[in-house]
């Protein structure tokens, strides 16, 4: 489904499972969520969700497809990936310039910082 549906006149004019060999697809069936999902294991055919609707837009959604709760999820999602991207660069970049760092740190111990010095015994560098 390439736009959100928003009313039920859209819902009612959208064609579901609509392809080469069911070029006018199926029609709306009322009092089910208006979203299109993949069969699973049926080779990517499309149809209409068959949970009952009364979230979202003209409570045209079920609970899980409301476009709203699936913003959330996928901003959730997004910003788990975020901070694991984050996290995983940060380990790349202490391992890329962690010598350079050590030299710093081993300077600052020699010249009696005493949180270098710290630092240094309790990671036994
Ligand atoms: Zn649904």
């Amino acid at each position: 489904m390439k736009t959100k549906i928003t009313t039920l006149e859209e819902a009612r004019a959208y064609r579901y499972c609509a392809w080469a060999g069911m070029p006018k697809g199926s029609p709306y069936c009322e009092g089910f969520c208006c979203e299109e999902v993949t069969e699973t294991g049926r080779g990517g055919l499309y149809h209409q969700c068959r949970s009952k609707n009364g979230h979202g837009p003209a409570g045209l959604y079920c609970k899980r497809h409301d476009p709203a709760v699936v913003e959330k999820r996928e901003a959730a999602t997004r910003e788990r990936q975020n901070k694991k991207w984050d996290a995983e660069m940060l380990k790349a970049k202490l391992g890329y310039h962690g010598p350079v760092l050590l030299a710093f740190v081993k300077d600052c111990a020699a010249a009696g910082d005493a949180k270098a010095v710290k630092l240094i015994a309790d990671l036994d560098l």
